[in-house]
């Protein structure tokens, strides 16, 4: 039995926007300051005709991926955000930016690595489940996703579940992706596709390649094998921001190569630009802008 109180105190609800920035196609970023002072950003964009709210569940990621403004922020600065701020945060979000709409995905792919803060995803979710479509992508570590899995059975959520590979080979996601150091991925995938089979969806893999990076002819044979031999698992090739990371000073750029064509070729393969490019709504990277 569910024994958490599903009132949302007036304390949680003190969320309010900082700044939101709207573009032409009317994609919306929004930084969202919830209690306790802590910065929460939030995007807001039409696609594939639905309308999207990108949730954040962290006040950054600690995570540290390379090709993210997000995984720059530092630790010390990454914090998990409570299932009632998160709940707060994508109602208002939706208040401002979809208020008549009926059909809205709120995508636990913002800020923060849900599996990193499970218990209040949970409860976030299970409070807004009447009201959003329900999609979260993951890095993929086994035992928070275990752990993340559990509290889905106990709420009784199923939502869309998506997987950032982005590397197709071990060494270099490990590099790239730190996050993902000594997980076995195709344990990651086992579970995915366990899920997948238990609730009659279908799992989606994120890749954006990025030139001279991962964009390889090779990597785009072996992500074709890999997505061909997994029958409950389709492909969605992403096309990121440029974004310059200091702390490394390397340019992650997007592929010029047709790695869609590449793929198109042998699996079903949909594609994804990033909403909003003046925005930075984009896959990873969400950052605390100066609020002027
Ligand atoms: S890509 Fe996702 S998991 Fe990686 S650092 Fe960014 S927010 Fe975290």
């Amino acid at each position: 039995m569910i024994t958490f109180p599903l009132s949302i105190s007036s304390q949680a609800t003190e969320v309010k926007i900082l700044k939101q920035t709207t573009q032409k196609d009317e994609s919306k970023f929004l930084i969202l300051f919830v209690k306790s002072g802590r910065i929460a950003e939030f995007g807001a964009f039409h696609y594939n005709g639905r309308d999207h709210i990108c949730v954040s569940c962290q006040t950054g990621c600690a995570m540290g991926c390379r090709f993210c403004a997000t995984g720059t922020l530092c630790f010390s600065q990454v914090e998990n955000l409570a299932w009632e701020e998160i709940v707060a945060a994508t109602k208002l979000v939706k208040e401002i930016s979809f208020p008549t709409s009926f059909d809205v995905v709120a995508s636990f792919m913002g800020q923060g690595e849900p599996t990193s803060n499970p218990i209040q995803v949970a409860r976030a979710m299970y409070a807004i489940a009447d009201e959003f479509h329900l999609a979260l992508s993951t890095i993929g570590r086994i035992e928070p996703l275990k752990r993340l899995q559990t509290q889905f059975k106990i709420y009784e959520l199923t939502p869309d579940m998506q997987i950032s590979l982005h590397y197709i080979e071990r060494r270099k996601r490990e590099l790239y992706m730190p996050g993902t150091k000594g997980q076995i991925t195709s344990e990651v995938f086992r579970l995915l596709e366990n899920y997948a089979e238990e609730y009659e969806t279908k799992i989606r893999v994120n890749y954006v390649p990025f030139k001279g990076i991962n964009d390889s002819q090779e990597e785009m044979e072996k992500l074709a094998k890999f997505i061909s031999s997994h029958p409950n698992f389709y492909l969605k090739l992403g096309e990121a921001n440029p974004f310059y990371n200091p702390h490394y000073k390397m340019w992650f750029l997007p592929s010029k190569k047709n790695c869609y064509e590449i793929l198109r070729n042998k699996i079903p393969v949909k594609k994804f630009h990033s909403q909003g490019s003046a925005l930075w709504i984009g896959c990873g990277q969400m950052i605390a802008l100066p609020v002027d």
